[in-house]
């Protein structure tokens, strides 16, 4: 029998304003807005130079309102960040909250793939979105449904471990499972264990990695098999990871030097995991920021760089296995 694959995609994190108008709980992320200076297109390039080996550039960033007159600046340094980006020959996968109509059609000609955390449904997230208004379901659900319809490749994901019921976990998965027999669209979701930030990691407990499992397992259960499961490695015990995997996991995600949202956390290297996974019976194989089953819908321009990409990273994967 071949060795199971799972998959994941060399990132680097590109953040064009950590300035937010949301104000999630739990979040650490967040600069209030007008305080630090957006992005620069040098410093970005700067930054780019750091990962040569990253093909995917995750532009993750703060949201500006929509009706916001810094709207339309911040929006442009996305599209400008996601043409560097496909310049340099690599893929940009932008996660920017909510986007009109118009913008996620703009994007969609610069990004392979795009992303937005559902997060999840229930008075548990409600109670941590208080003064978030682009995290209401009802926006959330508008996304992914939009995106749907423009036939975009999409990322998204739960946020677990919030204090959400078992009925609420459920209920999300509905959403999921029911927005992707209508459009086809979710290429991954993200089980994304809520992890406390500080200077150390707070590792995963015995008792909430058992839960996990169990979520991972019916996340595995609900969603249509071409649903790719996700989990951040550097956010489970290392050496707990061929467990989630046995569970449903498949996918790693864009792993970068450091995780911008959760710092104390170190990324595994690809190597360790790749020696880890070996031990199990199980082969780490590296992917674009989009998975195979969706090219053939991609805009053409995008299809021929997506597989570039994909030339590059199997063949250097072969040769020098980072
Ligand atoms: S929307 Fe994102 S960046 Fe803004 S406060 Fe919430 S988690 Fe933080």
């Amino acid at each position: 029998m071949l060795p199971r694959v799972v998959t994941w995609s060399p990132s680097v994190t590109l953040v064009p304003t950590q300035g937010c108008f949301n104000a999630c709980d739990y979040c650490s992320f967040r600069r209030p807005l007008g305080q630090e200076p957006p992005l620069e297109l040098s410093e970005a390039r700067a930054q780019l130079r750091q990962r040569p080996e990253a093909t995917e550039v995750l532009l993750l960033s703060g949201e500006v309102h929509p009706a916001s007159a810094e709207r339309e600046a911040w929006f442009a340094r996305l599209c400008a960040l996601g043409v560097e980006a496909l310049r340099q020959g690599r893929l940009p996968h932008t996660n920017a909250g909510p986007l009109s109509l118009r913008e996620m059609a703009r994007l969609a000609r610069l990004n392979p793939s795009l992303g937005l955390m559902f997060e999840g449904v229930g008075p548990a997230y409600d109670r941590q979105h208080r003064q978030a208004p682009s995290k209401r379901l009802a926006v959330r659900l508008e996304q992914l449904q939009q995106a749907g319809r423009l036939g975009i490749p999409f990322t998204t994901g739960l946020l677990l471990g919030l204090g959400e019921s078992w009925e609420a976990r459920r209920q999300a998965l509905t959403f999921l499972a029911e927005l992707q027999g209508r459009w086809g669209h979710l290429q991954e979701v993200i089980l994304q264990p809520w992890r406390p930030d500080g200077c150390e990691a707070v590792p995963i407990s015995g008792p909430e990695q058992a839960e996990l499992l169990e979520v991972i397992a019916l996340a595995r259960q609900m969603l249509p098999a071409e649903v790719h499961l996700q989990t951040p490695p550097n956010l489970w015990p290392l050496e707990a990871l061929p467990e989630a995997i046995a569970a449903g996991i498949d996918d790693l995600g864009g792993i970068d030097c450091t995780d911008v949202i959760n710092p104390a956390y170190p990324q595994p290297t690809p190597l360790a995991l790749q020696a880890l996974l070996e031990r199990h019976d199980l082969q780490l194989q590296p992917r674009p920021c989009v998975h195979r089953r969706w090219w053939g819908g991609l805009p053409r321009h995008l299809r021929l760089a997506v597989e570039a990409v994909d030339q590059q990273l199997q063949l250097r994967w072969a040769v020098s296995g980072c």
